[in-house]
């Protein structure tokens, strides 16, 4: 008896998702896979339709499996997804001819200790500290232990590389390529005045090392801590440690010109 080859087919809602999830069932079948619309843990591969949200949602609520993913792109952007619903055949027939590279994403963690414990979030595009209530935050950052400046603005994103053409793109933080082992930290409307004194541009960290941000003890409430644009309150913030993670997500490649064609088709 041969060993079963099971793919997860993880979709969202929409109609085009719809259509295009029962085109790649039919094909995946009539190719010998074995499609599984509950996620399995013994599946070779997950393929994700829709954008970069349902991509992200994905891997969130599957707990960053190292079933590598492959996404087909039904979302308005669709930074992360590799391939357009009119793809599935050359896709079936590349992947059994294993013609693709396998890419790490790598990812941020960071540990929010209160008062009284610690939680640990893993974010695939970006932890951002932001304040309640649209109000200014007084943050200090540290890098590995070295106070680097004492921020005032709307906040801080610490983006990975896959990330750095999301929320940090907008806030005028620059573009990293996915395999550079890096974090930036990216300002929100810095605040620079005779009052306060922040950094007014990204810096890029190096993946080894520790970031550290720490709410003035007076704003330790008002600190909202957003991941992968979820948001998270917690009471009574002592520090945030960011560090790159040691889990990785991995992701079929077909092309490695894809990376810039997309940043040109996607973003100019
Ligand atoms: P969303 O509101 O649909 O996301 C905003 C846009 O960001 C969408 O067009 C999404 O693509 C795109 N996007 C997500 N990850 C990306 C990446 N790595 N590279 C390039 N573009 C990317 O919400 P969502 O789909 O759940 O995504 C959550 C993300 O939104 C957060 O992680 C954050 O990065 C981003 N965000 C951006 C801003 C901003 O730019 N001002 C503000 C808040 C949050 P799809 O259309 O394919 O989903
Ligand atoms: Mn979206």
């Amino acid at each position: 008896m041969s060993e079963e080859r099971i793919i997860n087919i993880i979709s969202n809602r929409n109609y085009e998702s719809r259509k295009t999830k029962k085109n790649l069932i039919y094909k995946l079948r009539k190719n010998g896979f074995e499609p599984s619309e509950t996620y399995s843990d013994k599946a070779e591969l997950n393929i994700c339709i829709g954008g970069d949200g349902a991509f992200l949602r994905a891997i969130h609520r599957n707990a960053f499996p190292e079933i590598p993913f492959v996404g087909i792109n039904t979302g308005h952007l669709g930074f992360f997804q590799e391939l357009l619903p009119n793809e599935i055949d050359s896709f079936i027939r590349r992947y059994k001819a294993q013609d693709y590279q396998v890419e790490k994403i790598y990812m941020v963690d960071a540990t929010v200790c209160t008062k009284k414990k610690c939680f640990y979030l893993t974010g695939i595009n970006e932890i951002v500290i932001k304040g309640v209530r649209s109000k200014v935050v007084h943050l200090e950052v540290f890098i590995n232990d070295n106070h680097l400046q004492r921020f005032s603005g709307d906040g801080l994103i610490v983006s990975t590389p896959s990330g750095s053409t999301a929320y940090n793109f907008s806030a005028g933080g620059s573009i990293v390529y996915p395999s550079l082992e890096s974090l930036q930290i990216t300002p929100l409307a810095p605040i620079n005045s005779s009052a306060y004194r922040s950094l007014p541009n990204s810096a890029i960290i190096p993946g080894d090392a520790i970031i550290q941000i720490k709410p003035e003890l007076r704003y330790e409430n008002s600190i909202l801590v957003l991941n992968d644009g979820m948001e998270f309150k917690y009471d009574s913030i002592v520090s945030i440690d960011l560090t790159m993670s040691d889990k990785k997500i991995y992701k079929l490649n077909f092309s490695k010109d894809m990376y810039w064609n997309n940043l040109k088709s996607k973003f100019l």
